[in-house]
């Protein structure tokens, strides 16, 4: 960029700094702001135009328009050329504006007579705050260093914006930031309502300087924190060592790449020669990234953004020495916000916790596991509330909806409460059958158990009215680690679960790991197809050592008690014999070591593929007791991933072909005699779980939080009128028994 346009730029920002340094209101700084920047640029007309409204902008200062107009124009989002600025987030630049796509004549503006048109967003880390307009009244082009000088301006616009600086009293001024009601829709994680205070994870830097008259000093800052930067890159690549995550690596590396790519340091520099201080050039690219972020279709590039977007924020945190950690209080019924988390991080908080949004996140995260085995509501994909939310802002998390309410307005607070009032009473009502069974009104009983995973769910077995736990998924014992646990501590675990079950049966499903569970100390297989690949059984068969090493523990924890183990992801028969031996030869070697054997030995397998269904009768005979894991058998029966909201909800579990499946299992279960239960999430909704019980599925398990409803539903309801319903709805070639099912309940359940 030329010499004295860089002077010129650092000129008008040391102007702006004065503007904003002056003890004036907000009204008065925008106008005299728009009268710098004509002066500064050589043009007839400069104004900003800030939202008012998430979708509706609004002329707040103008100099060159007619100033009647200033607080009374006002054009949505995508209209007219200053409405396209704000949608792309891109520079509009045009010599001829009445003629350029999209042009709309504001009248009251006087516009007309002004011939060319450049026009910025004014951004801030990727959201839009406004646009930033000059037009001459000569049919110019602006050069590619007008319109970038124009950008920085804009950038310490929104600087200014986000600090308050134009915030002032009486009609048509602006509202703080950060203060005004939002709403956020994400997609559930884990049901429930919760209300509380923001904790954000990761606090927001703020920039107070965003303007410096000394661009020496600061490509100084910013050329010693790149340095810091890339050997803390290289620090962490170097700790990684062999077997590390190849994901963890893969991500690593491409910090590395940008923490070295010259043309983002290029960029960040001619920032900071037209008078930005470093912090604000990192967050000039930062808000580019996030914008491009937006607009890449492509997955893969798409992360790659995002991990600019956290190398930028490294690096803003060396530059103004805010570190993650504020020391900001917890408050009282903390919601903690975050970009994502991992499992480890969310254990570190604990059950303080009243609810969690994240701003990506998915429902099989191991976050959200933990997060549902906890019951805490739990919001994802709840995008941009990390640029609104500010730690200590009320908030509503709708964990049914997915729908999050920052600074809510006194009536939907109170709207929300008498939700959470009225969930409280229906949770009154389920302590109070707690210790009933579920027994429907014709007396059919199904066994309630839970699901688990970590020592924290157990108190859940008692004040829940579980019988047992149908399912102890032993991974996240595995998954919040950093390198395998020894075969004592497995042990004195799986023995605290045994004593804290009091007696009452437990599941211990063998490690399930590989598809969405990848351990951080293993090495991950590159498959295209992780969750039909190397994953469960297949694993434990292959690799005998840890599945070895678990079952020596859990036999060691029962050490005398009843044991039950099951294997999960059993597709054929030979695999089960196979575990099932390896149990009995690692009882034989527990025995001869002199170590005490369970009193009694069950051994079950997993029904999570179609396979399975199909398997020799020899199979259901072997088997001590058999669980679907409608999770996964969903998922392969109707070939839609479980993890992919867009074509998971297109098939339901009341499929007239997979209700008959469920049914034939049961039969084939019947005819050897074989205890089946049923453990996939959709065993926790009530009208799924009735609905296999009229299939004949005698015992379901399901998160604690799930019991007290599905056995309120069952003990209204009569089963064997609900399979005529059924089986009527079968006949009739429906698609789903849903809607007969519905109707039958809506009339009453009996
Ligand atoms: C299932 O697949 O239904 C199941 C219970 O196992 P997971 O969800 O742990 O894969
Ligand atoms: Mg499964």
């Amino acid at each position: 960029m030329a010499e004295r346009s860089e002077s010129e730029s650092r000129k008008l920002l040391g102007r702006l700094r004065e503007t904003l340094a002056e003890d004036s209101a907000g009204q008065e700084r925008l106008d005299r702001i728009t009268h710098l920047i004509a002066d500064s640029m050589g043009t007839d007309v400069c104004s900003i135009y800030l939202f008012r409204d998430a979708d509706t902008l609004e002329l707040c200062a103008t100099e060159g328009l007619n100033p009647e107009s200033v607080h009374q124009t006002r054009m949505r989002i995508g209209e007219g050329l200053v409405g396209r600025v704000a949608r792309t987030k891109r520079a509009v630049n045009t010599p001829d504006a009445p003629s350029a796509k999209g042009f709309r004549f504001m009248p009251e503006t006087g516009e007309e007579i002004f011939s060319s048109f450049l026009g910025v967003p004014v951004q801030r880390l990727g959201e839009s705050l406004g646009v930033l307009v000059v037009q001459s009244k000569d049919a110019r082009a602006y050069s590619e260093d007008e319109v970038y000088a124009l950008e920085v301006v804009a950038m310490v616009l929104a600087e200014m914006t986000e600090l308050g600086a134009f915030v002032g009293d009486g009609e048509g001024a602006m509202q703080a930031r950060h203060t005004q009601q939002a709403m956020f829709r994400g997609s559930t994680g884990q049901e429930g309502a919760a209300e509380g205070r923001v904790y954000l994870h990761e606090p927001r830097v703020v920039v107070t300087n965003p303007i410096s008259d000394d661009p020496h000093e600061e490509l100084r800052r910013l050329q010693d924190a790149m340095d810091s930067l890339r050997s803390s890159v290289d620090e962490m690549l170097g700790a990684m060592g062999r077997g590390a995550d190849k994901e963890q690596v893969k991500v690593l590396e491409a910090y590395r790449m940008f923490a070295n790519s010259r043309s983002w340091v290029r960029r960040m520099e001619e920032d900071i020669a037209l008078g930005l201080s470093a912090e604000a050039a990192v967050e000039k690219e930062q808000s580019a990234t996030r914008a491009r972020m937006e607009r890449v279709p492509d997955a893969y590039l798409r992360e790659r953004l995002h991990d600019l977007d956290d190398l930028s924020n490294r690096l803003l945190r060396l530059l103004t020495g805010q570190g993650s950690d504020t020391g900001a209080e917890v408050p009282e019924n903390p919601i903690l916000i975050a970009r994502n988390i991992g499992p480890g991080e969310l254990l570190d908080y604990g059950k303080k916790l009243r609810g969690i949004v994240l701003e990506e996140g998915s429902v099989g995260s191991h976050a959200a596991i933990v997060a549902r085995a906890w019951a805490i509501p739990l919001v994802i994909n709840a995008k941009r509330i990390l640029t609104e939310a500010l730690n200590g802002d009320p908030i509503l998390v709708d964990g049914d909806q997915g729908i999050v309410h920052l600074r809510p307005e006194d009536t939907v607070a109170t709207a929300f409460r008498d939700k959470i009032a009225m969930q409280t009473q229906a949770q009154a009502r389920y302590a109070s059958i707690r210790d009933k069974p579920a027994v429907s009104t014709c007396g059919y009983e199904v066994a309630l158990h839970m699901n688990a995973g970590l020592m924290a769910d157990l108190p859940s077995l008692e004040s829940s009215g579980a019988e047992g736990v149908g399912l102890f998924r032993t991974e996240l014992q595995f998954l919040t680690r950093a390198s395998v646990p020894k075969r004592s501590e497995l042990a004195a675990i799986y023995g605290s679960v045994m004593d804290a079950a009091k007696g009452k049966p437990v599941v211990f499903r063998t490690l399930d790991i590989g598809s969405d569970k990848v351990l951080p100390y293993m090495k991950p297989q590159d498959e295209p197809n992780p969750a039909m690949g190397w994953r469960a059984i297949r694993v434990g068969l292959d690799k005998r050592g840890v599945m070895r090493m678990q079952l020596q523990a859990l036999i060691r924890a029962a050490n005398g008690r009843p044991l039950k183990v099951m294997f999960p992801f059993i597709a054929q028969f030979d695999e089960f014999r196979d575990a099932r031996q390896q149990l009995h030869d690692e009882l034989a070697r527990e025995e001869k070591l002199g170590h005490v054997l369970p009193s009694d030995v069950q051994i079950g397998a997993m029904l999570e593929t179609p396979s399975l269904g199909f398997a020799p009768r020899q199979f259901f005979e072997m088997a001590d007791f058999i669980s679907i894991g409608g999770n996964d058998l969903k998922q392969f029966f109707f070939a839609a991933d479980r993890e992919n909201e867009r074509v998971r909800k297109r098939y339901d579990t009341l499929n007239v072909s997979f209700l008959t499946f469920i049914e034939q299992i049961v039969n084939r279960c019947k005819e050897s005699v074989t205890p089946l239960s049923f453990c996939g999430e959709d065993a926790g909704r009530p009208i799924e779980a009735l609905c296999f019980a009229a299939m004949g599925m005698d015992t379901l398990s399901m998160r604690p939080a799930s019991i007290g409803p599905v056995k309120s539903l069952i003990r209204r309801s009569d089963v064997s009128k609900l399979r005529d319903v059924i089986d009527e709805a079968r006949g009739s070639g429906a698609q789903s028994v849903r809607p007969a099912v519905m109707e039958w309940l809506t009339g009453g359940g009996s």
